[in-house]
């Protein structure tokens, strides 16, 4: 069998399914059956649906319940699954057993099981407990949970099994061949998929092909799909006969599978199915909340660390220095990096002399410098990152125990510098379930591979690598890019004087440490852990919501879909306020490369992000002087006049067409900018109040808002050294006035 053959298998219309399931393929306006397995005689009485049924499915067909699809009971004897595919309505029916009625067992199995996954803290356990109690549920033999790595090979990391089965998969690794593609892309848009018996007889659609179009019928998403002739010799081989296979998925993406396995045929109760999906899906969510946790607070720490490194460069005149030596280090910005090397050309030119000053535990220098060159050859828009050098430049290895991982930048205008962190050798030993990705290929060129026969442990050892660098390290490295080069562009005396920018630099670091300092502490950390612990289990109730939804939807009457429309519309305004508070929480911790910005660039840009709030209100705004240019941060800046132009509009009096002005004039070392409407207006007794986290005067059926619009204002004026303060008449509009130190650019 040739692996071509096996990617080219057109597995989502193999023209068959398996028993004991009837399929029919119905056009969705009229009903009418345009083809159908050959045993809906054995399945319904005279082959044919209920007028009941063809009622429902005519709703959901006219309707439109969504994607997803429908399941519904046919009288006392049957269960349909109906879904919508190109066109063509797919109807799924399969007959009760006994187990399916007398099945009473799992419910409280299952409760144990979700209870319990909220409480666990590692993958490990939460894919151990899973495993265990999807074993319970489905009375399958052996189940495994695969996680699928960067390249899809899919690592086994729990199993369940039974004692007499001695055959062990834990632990082990499968390659990603074993999953052509386009089955891959299935498990996400068919999640479950149960096989009672191996060896069975596919039942025919007939007519093979779709009359009105001539194409065969797309069941990719059927539960009862037929498998492929490949997968079930692959099935065979492993010496498996009852299976399913249920997908995790997490924001989106097949995280990995969970697998059952049994040695001789056997069916799971219809319930126990739907407990294992449930159980599947809670398993999802968790697993989702922990990689969440874990990169909100990774993080947190870069950007903690980025912001030392920056303030403690940002009054140095020669910066490199205090890169290796200062007290913050380049190696402390990267968890697990041992060693770190600066490498400098002679100014604009490429091939002078490279200098070169470390830190911590690097290769020597002459091995230094042919890395800078490799880098420096495989370099995307200046930066470079890989796990494994030595696949690059063999000669690297002998220098593997401390730089198996790299990450390059280059800085400078034209480069002339170059930062390399090292990351050490991690040696793993995976256990590749009968092959290495490698053999496969192999054997796949030679025309010999799938299905595989061997299933035997297969251990390699792995050299030359460090840990993966992730996604968020690689921002990091282009943010500490951007930052480089702009101080390098000012230190160059491109916009001011070295000694001019030093100072402003300074000075903008102590009023940002004094705002630090004043702002509301417990505020600050309470804002941290909100949006940090408050949005997961959040996601979780969200998620369950959508779980409810979709498998119970038929079941609400038009009270619950109500009560269900306000749960999911509070979950969500949650979820916004939560965002809130996490951006509160970042005012001035993100933003501290502070830059000349030029005003009105800001004052245009927010009024193109305003422009529909704007012609909808048929608002004026003038600009009433030339703005200046300040020195600040542009991101936090737009926030701050989107904030007060957008109250503006949003607070404009019934009876008044809304003109806003904005104003600036310059009063001792400052600029005091004002913003001026004739909307509704603020008493006087509401000043204070409404600077304050989700403080607002109105309900929000009246003007929408969360109510920290003016905290986060208050908070970037601070973080910029000025005040920000309210003047008002109630009824008669309303002035939100700041201050910004001058700088020594003029206006603009
Ligand atoms: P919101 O999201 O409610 O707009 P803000 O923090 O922006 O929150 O404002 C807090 C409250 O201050 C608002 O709810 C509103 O009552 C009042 N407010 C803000 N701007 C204006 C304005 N230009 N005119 C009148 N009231 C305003």
């Amino acid at each position: 069998m040739s692996a071509d053959l096996c990617e080219a298998e057109q597995i989502q219309s193999p023209g068959c399914i398996q028993p004991p399931f009837a399929l029919y393929c119905m056009h969705p306006a009229t009903l009418e059956t345009l083809a159908a397995t050959t045993n809906v005689g054995e399945v319904l009485p005279d082959g044919k649906l209920p007028d009941a049924a063809l009622d429902r499915l005519k709703r959901y067909a006219v309707e439109g319940e969504g994607e997803t699809g429908i399941e519904f009971m046919l009288g006392e004897e049957a269960v349909a699954f109906a879904h919508l595919k190109d066109n063509v309505l797919l109807v799924e029916v399969e007959k009760l057993c006994p187990e399916d009625r007398i099945y009473c067992h799992g419910g409280f199995e299952l409760q144990v099981a979700i209870s319990a996954l909220s409480d666990i803290l590692t993958l490990e356990e939460a894919a151990g407990l899973a495993a265990d109690a999807i074993r319970k549920l489905t009375g399958m033999e052996r189940v495994l949970i695969y996680r699928f790595d960067r390249y899809a090979n899919g690592d086994v990391v729990a199993e369940s099994k039974t004692p007499d089965w001695a055959e062990s998969f834990d632990g082990f690794s499968f390659p990603s061949a074993d999953i052509p593609t386009q089955a891959r892309s299935l498990y996400l848009t068919s999640p479950a998929r149960f096989t009672a018996c191996r060896d069975y007889e596919p039942i025919e659609i007939r007519p093979a092909l779709n009359p009105l179009t001539g194409k065969p019928f797309d069941i990719g998403r059927c539960r009862s799909r037929s498998l492929s002739p490949i997968h079930r010799r692959y099935q065979e081989n492993l010496g498996i006969d009852g299976a399913f296979s249920l997908s995790i998925v997490t924001q989106g993406r097949l995280w990995g599978l969970v697998v059952g396995h049994h040695r001789r045929p056997h069916r799971v109760p219809i319930p126990a199915r739907q407990q294992a999906v449930a159980l599947t899906g809670a398993l999802a969510v968790s697993i989702s909340a922990m990689e969440v946790v874990e990169e909100r607070i990774g993080h947190e720490r870069d950007h903690i660390i980025h912001g030392q490194l920056l303030e403690q460069i940002a009054t140095a005149g020669d910066f490199l220095p205090l890169l290796v030596g200062g007290q913050t280090k380049l190696t402390d910005l990267f968890f697990g990096s041992i060693g770190a090397a600066v490498g400098s050309w002679t100014e604009n030119d490429d091939d002078g002399q490279l200098t070169i000053q470390t830190v911590g535990f690097v290769p020597e220098e002459r091995a230094i410098f042919d890395l800078i060159r490799c880098c420096r050859e495989h370099m995307i828009n200046g930066l470079f990152a890989t796990d494994c050098i030595a696949k690059l430049a063999p000669e690297f290895i002998s220098h593997a125990q401390i730089a198996s991982g790299v990450l390059a930048i280059t800085i400078g205008q034209p480069t002339n510098q170059i930062i390399l962190w090292f990351l050490p050798e991690v040696i793993g030993t995976r256990v590749w379930g009968g092959a290495t990705p490698e053999q496969v290929k192999k054997a796949k060129s030679d025309g010999d591979y799938l299905p595989r026969r061997s299933f035997e442990r297969w251990a390699e050892e792995k050299r030359g690598y460090s840990r993966p660098w992730l996604g968020r390290e690689l921002e990091l490295g282009r943010a500490l890019q951007r930052t480089l080069n702009n101080v390098i562009l000012v230190q160059k005396g491109a916009i001011h004087t070295l000694e001019g920018r030093v100072a402003e630099k300074t000075r903008a670091i102590e009023t940002y440490a004094r705002s630090v300092e004043s702002s509301n502490q417990n505020l600050e950390q309470f804002a941290w852990i909100a949006s940090h612990d408050l949005r997961e289990p959040l996601r979780m109730i969200s998620s369950y919501l959508s779980l409810i939804e979709r498998r119970y939807h038929g079941l609400f009457d038009t009270e619950a879909r109500e009560f269900f429309g306000f749960a999911r519309e509070g979950a969500k305004r949650l979820d916004a306020m939560i965002l809130d508070l996490l951006e509160f929480s970042r005012i001035g911790r993100e933003d501290k490369d502070l830059a000349p910005v030029p005003l009105a660039d800001v004052i245009a840009e927010v009024m193109d992000n305003l422009a529909v709030a704007t012609a909808e209100s048929g608002a004026e705004i003038r600009i009433d002087a030339e703005m200046p240019v300040v020195f600040g941060g542009y991101g936090e800046l737009v926030r701050l006049f989107q904030n007060l132009l957008g109250n503006a509009i949003k607070y404009r009096h019934p009876d008044r067409s809304p003109v806003v002005r904005v104003s600036c004039r310059p009063r001792l070392d400052e600029w005091e900018i004002a913003v001026a409407d004739n909307g509704i207006g603020i008493e006087e007794s509401h000043f204070d109040r409404i600077f304050r986290v989700f403080q607002r005067l109105h309900t929000r059926e009246k003007y929408d808002g969360t109510g920290i619009g003016l905290s986060i204002s208050k908070k970037i004026v601070e973080h910029h050294g000025g005040r920000l303060w309210v003047e008002s008449e109630f009824g008669n509009g309303t002035t939100f006035l700041f201050t910004i130190p001058i700088r020594q650019m003029g206006p603009g």
